[in-house]
């Protein structure tokens, strides 16, 4: 299949597509690399971690351009996640040499004489790992690092849209001198051969990153076996009467409107205090028009296109359907190809589709609110959700919001869109099915065993 540049349309080269045949070729492969992976001891498997950061690291010019011209994302937002990539490779590393376990004080407990043991940490084996296109390189890290730092085996299926990057980096891995059949990539469509890979009895664990429908049918047919969903959301942030207006709406815009909205964790519903309404909205709109729209390659530019034409007008269709249920226009609402203004509503309904299901495009819906318990009620109508924002200069309001907000992360004064790679990152509500975050995801592809010595 080709694979094509979002914005210029141009060809940048072709790859193969897999089929069930290759899915066993590559679990095979898998196999004989998770022997040797768990045969490495942790110290090397932290030295090819090590050693694959620093050649990302040296290598960050070309990678950048790569997911640019693979995936439209503008350039400077490429180069800060290969920098993310480089660190959450080394993150990988370095929890590489503390996958420790515990000795276990049997002879404490009635039952326990003349027993002493411990329990390790030991790998599942072959790790499915399934990508989406909008971060082609660091959600791709944050699967194979904790999965080779815990000693496994990978088979990758990147996103059809972005996979040229993906096999930048294989080379990159193999080349830092990661065992034969510990790392095993297929290209192609997922709804071709990702049956056959999820529910191959030889692969331990699915760990998959991308949308909710997919999601459940991964979930149907990988049958019992670990799974890990790192789903979507529709990122939530509430401004409260007392928050510094100005900085919410450049965090808001930004937040919203970077990588074109393709971000998981973007502001799609912003709940605003009434008495701030109005301020706000005219500091959004302000923030929201000196966004650059254009060239990804252009270090200028602040929004490239989205991934292909059809998600564009989408993001139209939803906005004029959003109109038409009664919502206002504040800005953007047209395309040009693949690139779509940055669109503001206010007005809308709760039952649009822009609010109540995740848009992952450039469009965000203002709402009012008068109680901090409303706006909190309407941020947490969502089956699928990931963070929460809250600005404010109150204490008791920010604990409190925090405390209330059933997602899995809140943050205070800042947009929904933060996110460290060291820190547990996941979903909540239905979405609530295991944790990246390097030493996180480390646990989820490890198993525990306990070894027990009796002594009498
Ligand atoms: P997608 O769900 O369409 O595709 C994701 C991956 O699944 C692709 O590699 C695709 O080929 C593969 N796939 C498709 N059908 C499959 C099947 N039947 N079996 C196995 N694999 C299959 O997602 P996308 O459009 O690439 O990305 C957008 C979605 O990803 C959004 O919903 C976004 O919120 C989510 N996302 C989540 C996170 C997170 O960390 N929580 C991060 C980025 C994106």
């Amino acid at each position: 299949m080709a694979v094509t540049n979002p914005f210029s349309g141009e060809a940048l080269g072709e790859v193969a597509c897999a089929d069930a045949s290759h899915v066993e070729r590559a679990v095979a492969s898998g196999l004989t690399g998770a022997a040797a992976m768990a045969d490495l001891s942790t110290g090397e498997r932290a030295r090819i971690l090590r050693c694959a950061a620093s050649a990302l690291e040296s290598e960050a010019g070309r990678f950048s351009a790569a997911i640019t011209a693979e995936t439209g994302k503008p350039i400077r937002s490429a180069t800060r996640e290969v920098a993310r990539a480089v660190n959450t490779l080394r993150l990988s590393a370095e929890e590489a040499t503390r996958l420790a376990g515990e000795t276990i004080a049997f002879d404490s407990f009635p039952g326990g004489e003349a027993r002493s043991g411990h329990y390790l940490h030991e790998p599942l084996g072959v790790i499915a790992a399934i990508t989406p296109f909008n971060d082609p390189l660091n959600l791709i890290c944050h699967k194979i690092g904790p999965a080779f730092a815990a000693g496994n085996a990978v088979v990758l299926k990147p996103a059809e849209q972005a996979p040229l990057v993906a096999i930048m980096l294989a080379r990159l891995m193999l080349a830092a001198g990661l065992p034969d059949g510990a790392l095993n990539l297929l290209t192609g469509h997922g709804r071709d051969f990702g049956d056959a890979l999820t529910s191959h009895r030889d692969v331990a664990m699915v760990s998959f990153t991308g949308g909710a429908n997919v999601g459940q049918a991964i979930c149907r047919s990988a049958g019992i076996k670990r799974v890990a969903m790192e789903l979507g959301g529709n990122g939530p942030v509430i401004v409260m009467d007392d928050a510094d207006i100005d900085k919410a709406a450049k965090a808001c815009a930004a937040g919203a409107f970077g990588a074109a909205g393709q971000n998981c964790i973007g502001v799609q519903r912003i709940y605003v205090h009434d008495t701030v309404h109005d301020a706000f909205r005219d500091a959004i709109v302000a923030a929201t028009n000196a966004l650059r729209v254009g060239d990804p390659m252009d270090p200028a530019t602040d929004i490239g296109p989205m991934i292909c034409p059809q998600q564009a007008e989408r993001i139209v269709h939803w906005t004029e359907e959003a109109v038409a249920q009664g919502a206002t226009l504040l800005a953007g609402g047209e395309r040009a190809g693949t690139l779509v203004r940055p669109t503001l509503l206010a007005d809308v309904p709760e039952d649009a589709r822009v609010a109540c299901h995740e848009a992952f495009g450039p469009v965000v819906s203002l709402f009012r609110f008068t109680d901090l318990d409303e706006a909190i009620g309407a941020a947490n109508r969502a089956d699928y959700a990931i963070h929460a924002a809250i600005f404010t200069e109150s204490l008791r309001h920010a604990r409190h919001a925090a405390r209330r907000l059933r997602v899995a992360g809140v943050m205070i004064n800042d947009s929904t869109d933060y996110r460290l790679d060291a820190m547990p990152f996941g979903g909540a509500g239905r979405g609530n099915m295991g944790r990246e975050g390097v030493r996180f995801a480390m646990r989820e592809m490890s198993q525990t065993k306990v070894v027990c010595f009796h002594d009498a």
